[in-house]
């Protein structure tokens, strides 16, 4: 038994204080510092807070490495290095490439998921197979000669590790049947996204079985009064939503309004790049050049590529920039993704019962230490 003491426990619903937080592999309990357990190991929490991890639902690459280098080690190193920006689970993110080359990549996952658990680095918590299934008007950094019509029998064969499928509904021409074939047979959460549906048909789509939006704002039709697009059907129907919280990717004047709306539906996610935790500069993206200054990384052409976020970060811009409590914005990093996909029962929220997945951070939400299971897997 552990007991952290000396810090502000963000509870799904409220933060306390003057209390410690006892776990083994999971959350053993929220007592008085009176009634730790004798011989528990004691952790100071010096004055920071004491958080759930973070989940991110849609991450691309970090420290130069990309999921769709289909290789091991990539993963190992993603793993590793997010692991220190407070992320205890993930899923590591596709994009639209040669069929093949994702296949490669969800295999390698695949054969990892179960080693993550324990190994020194972020869980894999599946996959987020990012296209190829998409618009091509929409396609934003994605290469529009990899993509394809939905295809059921893909997500089927990968339904074990895939948790959640981008893709752009009005493609799916035959009243949705690929959509409604993914829901009837198998667990994956159909997000809509790179999509250049109308209103209707993205409101149709929702009744055929999507739950949720891939990067809200970006890569979509917009809200526009007379032509409401994929983002008001969002905001209208009960759909997860995702949102890139750098500040960049969606302006820092929505975060009260999406919360308003979406409550706990709204999931903060980085869709980190390779060049995640690396310098400025010129790196590869797919293939395509990308350049990564200040906050950002654009292909050659000027276009979004994607971001270079930390999600502690992302919590923390969040809270900077909005009326919206400081255990909500965890919420939306962690319970609410975890939701999302289906696995708040064991994560998402320091709850009795759930798996000690836990980020102490200091005053600004700088991460201290990182726990999963119960584990320590990073200390700064
Ligand atoms: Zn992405």
């Amino acid at each position: 038994m552990k007991a952290i003491i000396n810090g502000k426990i963000i509870l799904k619903d409220r933060i306390v204080e003057d209390k410690a937080l006892l776990y083994s592999n999971v959350i053993e309990g929220i007592v008085s510092p009176n009634n730790i357990p004798e011989g528990a190991e004691v952790i100071d929490a010096n004055g920071g807070y004491v958080s759930p991890g973070l989940i991110d639902l849609h991450i691309h690459g970090y420290l130069g490495k990309d999921v769709c280098d289909g290789e091991e080690e990539s993963i190992r190193t993603i793993s590793a290095g997010i692991v220190k920006n407070g992320v205890t689970g993930y899923l590591p993110t596709t994009m639209t490439v040669d069929m093949k080359v994702i296949k490669k990549a969800l295999e390698v996952c695949r054969a990892l998921k179960e080693e993550s658990k324990n190994w020194e680095g972020s869980e894999i918590l599946g996959c987020h197979a990012e296209g190829p299934f998409i618009s091509e008007s929409k396609k934003g950094a994605q290469d529009a000669k990899y993509i394809l019509k939905p295809d059921a029998a893909f997500v089927k064969e990968y339904a074990d590790i895939i948790k959640t499928i981008t893709l752009a509904p009005e493609t799916d021409e035959n009243d949705f049947a690929a959509i409604r074939e993914i829901c009837r047979d198998t667990d994956v959460v159909v997000s809509m996204g790179h999509t250049s549906a109308d209103y209707n048909t993205a409101m149709a789509s929702v009744n055929a079985g999507v739950k949720h939006v891939t990067h809200l704002f970006n890569a979509m039709t917009p809200l526009a009064h007379r032509a409401p697009g994929v983002v008001t059907a969002a905001l209208n129907s009960d759909v997860s939503v995702e949102l890139i919280v750098d500040t960049f990717h969606v302006d820092k004047c929505f975060y009260d309004l999406l919360w308003k709306v979406k409550q706990r539906k709204l999931c903060f996610i980085t869709d980190c790049l390779p060049a995640g935790g690396l310098p400025y500069g010129e790196y590869t993206l797919g293939g395509a050049k990308i350049i990564y200054r200040d906050i950002v990384c654009r292909l050659e052409d000027g276009t979004v590529a994607g971001s270079v976020l930390h999600l502690n970060h992302g919590v923390w811009n969040v809270y900077k920039n909005s009326n919206i409590p400081l255990y909500e914005c965890v919420n939306c990093a962690s319970l609410n993704p975890a939701t999302a996909i289906g696995i708040q029962d064991r994560k998402g929220s320091l709850e009795i019962g759930k798996d000690a997945d836990i980020v102490i951070t200091d005053q600004n939400f700088e991460v201290q230490k990182t726990i999963i299971r119960g584990e320590t897997k990073y200390e700064a």
